[in-house]
């Protein structure tokens, strides 16, 4: 049988910049702002858990 290693703390999503739809990879829960690479709107902001997601919106789920 095959045992599931569940990694809660380490979940990645791709968001899309809801200025520009620049898609990049992100952190779900960062340690500061994560701004898009594109024009520099923040995509995510610290909350102390999971990020609070502001000018982005996800696409999927990565594990
Ligand atoms: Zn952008």
């Amino acid at each position: 049988m095959k045992k599931i290693i569940e990694m809660p703390r380490s979940k990645f999503l791709r968001v899309m910049c809801k200025k520009c739809k620049h898609q990049q990879i992100v952190f779900d829960k960062p340690s500061t702002v994560v701004k898009c690479l594109n024009c520099g709107a923040i995509l995510l902001k610290p909350t102390g858990g999971k990020g609070e997601i502001v000018d982005a919106k996800v696409i999927k789920e990565l594990s």
